[in-house]
């Protein structure tokens, strides 16, 4: 790093150095303690993820690092605190919320997101904004922490928030990732090629979960990778269902059994459809017979054709030849 950028990392290792010893260590601490303990984070994935707590005081991080020899000006710049309008001085961004560090490539603390405690209190997480050392569409949440592990078991698990990777992580599902609340961008792509051709995608079972699903596997079964996606019931996201179905049938019943892409694009079809309606079950039957005609295993596609055939007693026959024209049209 050029020395302004090390300064700036200099001083967010520092202060989550603070935020850590904070929530384990204080007084002050222990409502997000509790608060972390009830939701099942274990001390020991909160000594991994460095978690930490940062206090309802306005200047807290304004003192101690300009005690330690930062300018107001360059922890401005950093992210970490806020110049008053109408008046002099500055005051922390971070105030009374539960500080999830964020890490470079090499495992150095870059940023932060830091979650309210309180319902009431919105937003529900508040990040550091883009900065020099901090760019949200390139960081991916616990890159440097699973990347033995994506390599070593030759995939990774791509997931929509760091919550769910954590909990993941103490599911013993090592090899978990997480963008920053932003949709997959072709630098993630980039990055995760680097380890893997091979990403399960297990987002939060929503509307929105869905669509960012459909999104991130599009990109990258276009970038040339093997995709496959994870179904939760409905409503749930990963965390919640590790807290209530535990680790075991995680990675057994969600990871183990992960659909296919080609699969998982028959569901996303589904969804919203009243399929007992003829114009809603025409129009499901030629999006999946477009999606059957972009597959180059012909197997794969006589399986998904049939499946169809049986499901909505049509002719075998007539379906076969329209992929055939379909399939034409493609080449
Ligand atoms: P929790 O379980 O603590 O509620 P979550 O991971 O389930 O967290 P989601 O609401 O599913 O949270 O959001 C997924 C991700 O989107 C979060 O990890 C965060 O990065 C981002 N995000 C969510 N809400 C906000 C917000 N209000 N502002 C900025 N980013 C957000
Ligand atoms: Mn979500
Ligand atoms: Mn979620
Ligand atoms: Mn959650």
């Amino acid at each position: 790093y050029p020395a302004e950028h090390q300064r700036m990392v200099d001083a967010h290792e520092l202060l989550g150095k603070l935020y850590h010893h904070l929530l384990l260590n204080t007084k002050e601490g222990s409502d997000a303690l509790k608060y972390l303990h009830s939701r099942g984070f274990s001390t020991e994935g909160i000594r991994k993820f460095k978690i930490g707590y940062s206090l309802p005081e306005w200047d807290m991080a304004v003192k101690y690092l300009s005690k330690r020899g930062f300018t107001e000006e360059e922890l401005e710049s950093a992210g970490l605190i806020i110049k008053r309008e109408n008046d002099s001085g500055f005051f922390d961004r971070f105030r009374n919320r539960i500080m999830f560090p964020l890490f470079d490539e090499k495992g150095r603390i870059i940023a932060f997101s830091a979650r309210a405690i309180e319902q009431s209190d919105s937003p529900k997480y508040l990040n550091t904004p883009e900065t020099i050392i901090f760019n949200k569409s390139s960081l991916l949440y616990n890159y440097h922490g699973a990347r033995s592990e994506i390599r070593r078991q030759g995939y990774a698990v791509l997931f929509e928030g760091f919550a769910d990777v954590i909990s993941a992580d103490e599911a013993d599902v090592k090899n978990g990732v997480a963008v920053m609340g932003t949709s997959l961008t072709n630098q993630h792509v980039q990055q995760l090629r680097r380890l893997t051709d091979t990403i399960i995608i297990c987002f939060d079972s929503d509307q929105a979960g869905i669509e960012a699903s459909n999104r991130a596997g599009s990109l990258l079964v276009d970038q040339g990778l093997e995709v496959k996606a994870s179904m939760l019931p409905q409503g749930m996201d990963p965390d919640d269902y590790i807290r209530k179905h535990g680790a075991e049938k995680f990675r057994a019943d969600v990871i183990g059994n992960a659909l296919t892409w080609t699969a998982f694009k028959l569901h996303y079809y589904r969804f919203g459809k009243n399929l007992q309606n003829e114009g809603e079950k025409l129009k499901y039957i030629e999006e999946v017979m477009n999606e059957l005609s972009k597959l180059n295993n012909p197997i794969e596609r006589d399986l998904y054709i049939r499946q169809i055939a049986d499901e909505f007693s049509l002719s075998l026959e007539v379906l076969e030849n329209q992929q055939k024209q379909l399939v034409q049209a493609e080449e």
